[in-house]
């Protein structure tokens, strides 16, 4: 079979370029080395969020399109995208009161909203949005974003780009692609062979790795790799808000309420010299996080707070910037098509909130050397489990399964929206579910994941497909690792659909 698309890399990028491509029609294959949303796209701070901070820099156009994606994601994925209300604490002495009013005006006006609030200035003395802070901080600014299970919208995508009739392979690594016959030959590290009318290179970190060393194409844009962590904590303070944190530095830092017991801070920009791979925390971005935390909070944070940590890498369209904290967050096209022959669209940048959109900029770029297609939807399209809202979903489960209990009814009803009942239909009580690894995880549940949503190994779900790494012991967590990786037909033929 000749695919009309080949899309190298099932991050957040890749994998909503083959829901949109697919649903226009065009036969398309993606193949991830790893597992899905396995590189930056589970790595982020998880904010569908417009960019407060890039109107200082000027990205203008990034943050208008992010706006106004925040709505339309919002009601296309209710259940893993919500608004979140950010705190922002005046500093004396940092960016003055008139320049965060004018930044909040035109965060508020820049794209239309319906459903997230607009700004407002507020007294932080005697508010419960000021009881964690210091004494010193009197006033400040709220906004609303919103709140992103990542790494599920990642296959919240590939899911939708499947059921559209695309093919996702996961553990499935392209080494080598060349032009033969008007058309791309591809070759995957177990030797399997595809044909493409046109390859997307949408590897993230690996981006310049892939044009060079396996597309053989001339690369005209560079990325930038710049390191990002987190920090996960015990739960700092009460409340469904969020925290902006002014740092002196210039930078910002997020305190986010996080799994209802933890608080996730983040992030740092530190520039990354080494080939792309997983990467950790250091030491001082550690310190850097505990500083930035400790300036603002009232109680201390230390080490002995943090329960868990992560970091990715942003694969940034190299600019030329000197400072890794200023280099553009917008994405880059990178098309190589001398004289018609078959394209590679190489795509360098790109946030989780702006993916939809690269997504039809890219099938625009492409769409001269593709066969025809349906024009754009997605900006219509709801993701599976988005048909109805978290609150009918839970409202459904509650009087339908109340065996459940309302902790695994809130969870399951986040993770999987309206899909929840696909597993649980035929369970009358908690018994029906299965073997129960912990933290709610039945067997129901891990089998439904493992066969419609591609996980292979424990790391998959208790870290991809939901954070229950944070919630399960670690005697769970290695009793789950035991199962899925002992040998069995249950187990046989990962990896495709
Ligand atoms: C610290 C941090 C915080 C962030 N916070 C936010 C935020 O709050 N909101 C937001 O909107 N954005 C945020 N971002 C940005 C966003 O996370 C990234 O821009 C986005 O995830 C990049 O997605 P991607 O698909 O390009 O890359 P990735 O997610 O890395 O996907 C690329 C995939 O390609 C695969 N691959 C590589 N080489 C091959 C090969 N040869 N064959 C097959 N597969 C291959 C990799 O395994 C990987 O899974 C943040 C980023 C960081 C680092």
């Amino acid at each position: 079979m000749i695919f009309d698309l080949l899309i190298v890399g099932g991050g957040i990028n890749g994998c909503a370029i083959a829901r949109d491509a697919a649903g226009r029609g065009l036969s398309v294959r993606l193949v991830e080395q790893q597992d899905l949303a396995s590189g930056t796209s589970s790595a982020s701070t998880k904010l569908i969020h417009g960019g407060l901070r890039y109107l200082e820099l000027y990205e203008f156009r990034l943050v208008h399109e992010a706006l106004a994606e925040r709505e339309l994601l919002l009601a296309a994925a209710p259940h893993i995208i919500w608004p979140l209300k950010f705190v922002l604490p005046h500093e004396k002495g940092l960016r003055p009161v008139w320049m965060l009013r004018l930044g909040l005006f035109l965060y508020d006006h820049l794209a239309r909203r319906k459903r997230l609030e607009g700004s407002h200035m507020v007294s932080l003395k005697g508010n419960a949005l000021g009881a964690p802070l210091r004494d010193s901080y009197n006033v400040g600014f709220t906004y609303a974003d919103c709140w992103v299970e990542d790494s599920r919208l990642v296959v919240m995508n590939a899911l939708d780009a499947k059921e559209r009739g695309a093919t996702i392979s996961v553990g499935a690594r392209l080494t080598q692609a060349r032009r033969e016959n008007g058309r791309w030959l591809a070759t995957l590290e177990d030797g399997t062979q595809l044909e493409a009318r046109a390859l997307v290179n949408a590897a993230g970190p690996w981006v310049s790795q892939v044009i060079e060393d396996a597309l053989h194409v001339p690369a005209r844009k560079h990325v930038r790799l710049v390191k990002g962590s987190h920090l996960v904590t015990r739960k700092l303070y009460d409340g469904p808000h969020a925290y902006i944190l002014q740092n002196p530095d210039g930078r910002i830092v997020f305190a986010i309420p996080y799994e209802q017991d933890f608080t996730l801070i983040g992030t740092t920009d530190v520039p990354y010299a080494g080939a792309p791979g997983v990467v950790g925390i250091s030491e001082v971005e550690t310190e850097y996080l505990l500083d930035s935390i400790n300036h603002f909070l009232r109680t201390p944070v230390t080490r002995d707070d943090i329960v868990w940590s992560y970091a990715g890498l942003r694969p940034l369209y190299d600019d030329g910037a000197l400072n890794a904290s200023v280099v553009t967050r917008d994405y880059a096209f990178d098309l190589d098509a001398p004289d018609g022959l078959a394209p590679a669209l190489s795509i360098f940048g790109g946030k989780i909130t702006t993916a939809r959109r690269l997504a039809e900029h890219a099938l625009d770029d492409l769409a001269p050397f593709l066969p025809p297609h349906g024009a754009s939807w997605t900006a219509e399209g709801v993701f599976p489990g988005g048909e109805a809202s978290f609150e009918e979903v839970v409202a459904k489960l509650e009087s339908e399964k109340p065996f459940l209990g309302p902790a695994l009814i809130h969870r399951l009803a986040r993770a999987y929206g309206a899909r929840a009942e696909r597993f649980l239909k035929q369970a009358h009580a908690i018994e029906d579910l299965g073997r129960d690894f912990g933290g709610g995880l039945t067997e129901a549940e891990l089998s439904y994941l493992i066969e419609n949503e591609w996980a292979r190994k424990a790391d998959d779900v208790l870290w991809r497909r939901s954070k229950l790494g944070l919630h399960m012991s670690a005697e769970e967590q290695r009793a789950l690792r035991d199962y899925m990786d002992a040998p069995s037909p249950r187990n046989a033929g990962r990896g495709l659909g």
